[in-house]
């Protein structure tokens, strides 16, 4: 059997005492955990959630930082067949009810940096199981990994169909949408991900991006596929990151433009002893030509890497060792799915879309959506791309209403339909424009209700507790009206021509 739980209980079979993980604490301490010590945590918490009544594709959740915690409630969910549900850290006391909502949720495996958000989840969602998750003072959670005399439950036989993680986006309509991804869906795109970057058996990774997004999971998915030692940091932080690098020999590190555009700025680059990299691995929003350059005068490749979470996520990559003129690119398709650009316009551009055993199973209870999602049994990227005679694909922009920004995806609809609610608001259209260190930000445009006078710190103050932080623009221009199209609706592109010169 292939699913996700007999990677780790065939892991732990073949070479027990081998470290899988360390889990970096803080800067300076850190866990070491093996195979065998990873399956002996999981076999403990999937014995306790059988035991609390937990079955077959019940969803159990987890809201922390990064964590060895949620690597062991991962597979401890696919152990018993259940779905895995990692939440954004970032999400707003109101999305995250609304997701846990969605979802249904079981159990939530919850870090103790959240408390303050528990007596709202646990009014609002009375029957879900918490569990507290922490590295301080043991909680509960850490009371079943050390307890020898609870239940135990081993890896479930499962198929290839069974779902085996719910990964949520925000969504084009404005509210959480949870991508299905199946047991087939992370092998498929983990042997591609595999086959595109090659590996050794000493790859040492590491890790500090949000495990909750699709490519840092499936980052970790591929290096512990294949027995590579994986380090992993609670969150990113350049100075670390950089140090441990040099400290650990790390030859293999996955982030977003954000990151490595911070760690370029930061004072200990330009010493810092980066020879044991293979290359870094980038992704997820636009990647500069001069962030590339910046780390080829440092001897360091930068591998493109192209995807969404709805195609768990690799669609393109580049292997390392590609030739020059191609560092710019995205790469090529992974082996085992297919890529096409439909109805190309005169220079090759239009929307990129992909099939293959890696692309989701849809999205959870949402059949509109997921029709919508494909064309055909292709799926719609929502992204413009090119692809060059050697077959390799630019991304040249976005066709959906989405800003991305320090690798953050934000969706413009649901920034809209907060901002509508503010007292005062007729209509509102949010828009990304260029900025220096997070790719893009967001700038709303806001048209008040006749006779109303608002101002846009009032509109910015509503947001506050609605909306995760990073959602919020980082400015507000009041208009009188805002321009329409033909059709009647807000015409962004005008409203774009307009205002992204301005920033930059
Ligand atoms: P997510 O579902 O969070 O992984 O976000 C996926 C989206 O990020 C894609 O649809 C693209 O818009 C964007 N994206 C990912 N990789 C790249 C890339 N290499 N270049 C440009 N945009 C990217
Ligand atoms: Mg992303």
């Amino acid at each position: 059997n292939e699913s996700l739980g007999f990677w780790l209980a065939r892991h732990a079979q073949l070479t027990p005492r081998r470290v899988s993980i360390v889990y970096w604490t803080s800067a300076m301490e850190c866990e070491r955990w093996t195979f065998a010590e990873l399956d002996v945590a999981a076999r403990r918490l999937a014995g306790w959630l059988r035991a609390n009544g937990v079955q077959r594709g019940d969803r159990v959740v987890f809201h922390d930082f990064n964590d060895v915690r949620f690597c062991i409630t991962m597979f401890a969910a696919a152990y018993v067949g259940a779905i895995f549900v990692p939440l954004n850290f970032r999400l707003a006391v109101p999305e995250l009810v609304q997701t846990l909502q969605d979802c249904q949720a079981r159990v939530v495996v919850h870090g103790r940096a959240f408390e303050p958000a528990l007596p709202a989840l646990r009014q609002e969602l009375p029957d879900v199981l918490t569990l507290l998750s922490d590295r301080e003072s043991p909680g509960a959670f850490d009371a079943i990994l050390e307890d020898a005399a609870g239940e135990e439950h081993g890896p479930a036989d499962l198929s290839w169909d069974e779902t085996a993680f719910l990964l949520y986006t925000s969504g084009s309509t404005g509210k959480p949408k949870g991508v299905r991804l199946s047991h087939g869906n992370l092998f498929w795109n983990t042997i591609n991900t595999i086959l595109i970057q090659g590996g050794m058996p000493d790859d040492r990774m590491l890790i500090s991006a949000p495990l909750f997004h699709a490519a840092p999971v499936s980052s970790f998915l591929d290096a512990f596929l294949r027995g590579a030692l994986i380090h992993l940091e609670r969150s990113f932080q350049s100075e670390r990151v950089l140090s441990r690098i040099t400290a650990e020999k790390i030859n293999m590190v996955a982030g977003v433009p954000a990151m490595y555009a911070m760690m370029a700025a930061d004072p200990q680059f330009a010493s810092a002893d980066l020879a044991s990299l293979r290359g870094i691995i980038v992704g997820g929003s636009p990647v500069a030509e001069a962030l590339i350059e910046t780390y080829r005068q440092r001897g360091v490749t930068v591998i493109q890497r192209y995807g969404l979470t709805e195609a768990a996520p690799l669609v393109t990559g580049l292997a390392p060792g590609s030739p020059r003129a191609k560092a710019a690119t995205a790469g090529l398709p992974g082996m085992f799915l297919e890529m096409r650009i439909a109805r190309p316009d005169a220079e090759g551009i239009g929307e990129i879309q992909a099939r293959g055993a890696n692309v989701m199973q849809g999205y959870w209870m949402r059949e509109e959506d997921t029709r919508a999602a494909f064309e055909d049994d292709w799926l719609r990227t929502g992204d413009l791309g090119r692809i060059d005679a050697e077959g390799y694909l630019s991304v040249v922009g976005r066709c959906k209403d989405m800003i991305i920004s320090g690798g953050e995806n934000i969706y413009a609809a649901e920034v809209e339909a907060r901002l509508a609610e503010a007292p005062g608001v007729l209509e509102a259209a949010v828009i990304g424009v260029p900025h220096v260190k997070w790719g893009e930000t967001v700038w709303a445009m806001v048209a008040p209700k006749s006779g109303a006078q608002i101002t846009g710190k009032q509109v910015l103050d509503h947001l506050q507790g609605r909306l995760a932080r990073y959602k919020h623009p980082t400015r507000v221009i009041i208009l009188d009206e805002l321009p329409k199209n033909g059709a009647g609706k807000v015409d962004k592109l005008a409203l774009r021509h307009r205002f992204q010169s301005e920033a930059g």
